[in-house]
């Protein structure tokens, strides 16, 4: 099993930053060089690479994302929750980050959001470092 974050979510939508967890997890590594992989093992979960300075670009993507799909559209999926797994979609389901010298290599204004779209639940995202 590689390392995991776990993740609890305060909302049924929502993007949480994830990015010193994931610096934790290179620094127990003692990976110097190399990429990290973060990885969510979830249908109706995402994770993307964005802006963390200001917190209007999530709210601004969270609320354009409940724009292009909406919770209640006519989905045939039974569960009720088929706009989570459709927004979960379009994040993607991990992200990939080169290592050097020890570091992150993210760009001055990015941080690594988990994007939680059927919470408040309690999630995880795999780590793998190589
Ligand atoms: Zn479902």
């Amino acid at each position: 099993m590689p390392p995991i974050i776990n993740v609890k979510t305060d909302s049924r939508i929502e993007m949480v930053d994830i990015t010193a967890a994931v610096r934790k997890e290179l620094s127990r590594s003692g990976i110097t060089d190399g990429t990290c992989v973060v990885y969510v093992p979830h249908t109706t979960s995402g994770i993307t690479i964005n802006e963390g300075a200001d917190p209007a670009v999530c709210r601004d993507i969270l609320m354009k994302l409940n724009d292009l799909v909406p919770a209640n559209a006519g989905y045939l999926h039974m569960e009720g929750n088929a706009d989570s797994h459709i927004k979960a979609s379009l994040m993607g389901s991990s992200v990939t980050v080169l290592v050097e010298e020890g570091r992150l290599v993210l760009g001055t204004w990015q941080k690594i959001f988990f994007c939680e779209f059927d919470g408040p639940r309690s999630r995880k995202a795999f780590v793998s470092i190589r």
